[in-house]
């Protein structure tokens, strides 16, 4: 589960999370929609400690991101310990990330070979294992520039899955692909959300939100204004915010 308590976040001057609190059951799919600067991707960041909140705790099963509990204070983990957390957090990025001088089969193994020190032989085989299931079986040995982008979104997946990750987060993964390369990359999230992987997903597909989303959150200037199940908030939204917003994006 990951629970989200008040959390505030500003840039200099800027405050760009004002308070939000988010809770994500084990298994279940959370999608977050909001206008461009409303801080869905400082959310996510946050979640995984890329970026430090000013306030408030997030915890993933119970274990507090970047701080522990030293009697009733709380203590910054060493960078050590924050990478170890990170490693079972997928993050998935809107333009890949992927590293562009390793093969498919290199980028996915590199991880769980140099930060979890697997047996190279065994990453191989989770990573070709893993290829299958996003439907790249025969690119292994391709690099990423070889690849369409919506095949390039594909092995990013697969290299986040290969870290066993407790919690996926994928910030807008279909928004830097032609129209007819979204749908490939929405069916594997969609697969991997049928099969219980707990995720939060930012994304303003919300055909993809309605079939595969537990609870869609909208956001607006830092702060969750409405969530709830996909038809509530999609066919019915209670917030003027939200209403507008949705007419805008559909
Ligand atoms: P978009 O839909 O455009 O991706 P978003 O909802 O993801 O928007 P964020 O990227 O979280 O929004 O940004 C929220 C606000 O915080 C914006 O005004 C942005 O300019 C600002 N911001 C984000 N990161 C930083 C940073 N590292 N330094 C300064 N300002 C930042
Ligand atoms: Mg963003």
């Amino acid at each position: 589960m990951v629970d989200i308590r008040d959390v505030h976040k500003s840039f200099g001057p800027l405050h760009v999370l004002k308070g939000v609190d988010l809770t994500v059951r084990t298994g279940e799919v959370t999608v977050v929609l909001g206008p461009s600067g409303s801080g869905k991707s400082t959310l996510l960041r946050t979640v995984n400690h890329l970026e430090k909140v000013d306030r408030g705790l997030i915890s993933v099963d119970g274990d507090l991101i970047g701080y522990r509990r030293s009697g009733d204070r709380l203590r910054e983990l060493p960078e050590r310990e924050v990478l170890r957390q990170r490693t079972r957090i997928g993050f998935v990025f809107q333009d890949f990330h992927l590293f562009p001088h390793l093969t498919v089969l290199e980028n996915i193994t590199e991880a769980p070979v140099s930060a979890l020190k697997r047996p190279r032989r065994e990453a191989v085989d989770t990573a070709r294992r893993l290829l299958e299931r996003v439907g790249l079986a025969d690119r292994a040995g391709a690099f990423p520039r070889q690849l369409s982008g919506g095949q390039q979104q594909r092995v990013a997946i697969a290299r986040a899955l290969a870290l066993e990750p407790r919690l996926l987060l994928f910030d807008e993964p279909t928004s830097a692909l032609d129209p007819e390369l979204v749908g490939e990359v929405l069916d594997v999230i969609g697969d991997l959300a049928r099969q219980g992987t707990t995720m939060i997903v930012v994304t303003h597909e919300t055909g993809f939100a309605r079939e595969v989303a537990d609870t869609v959150v909208f956001m607006d200037d830092g702060r969750i204004v409405e969530q709830g199940p996909p038809g509530d908030v999609l066919d019915r939204p209670r917030h003027e915010r939200t209403r507008a917003f949705l007419s805008r994006v559909l």
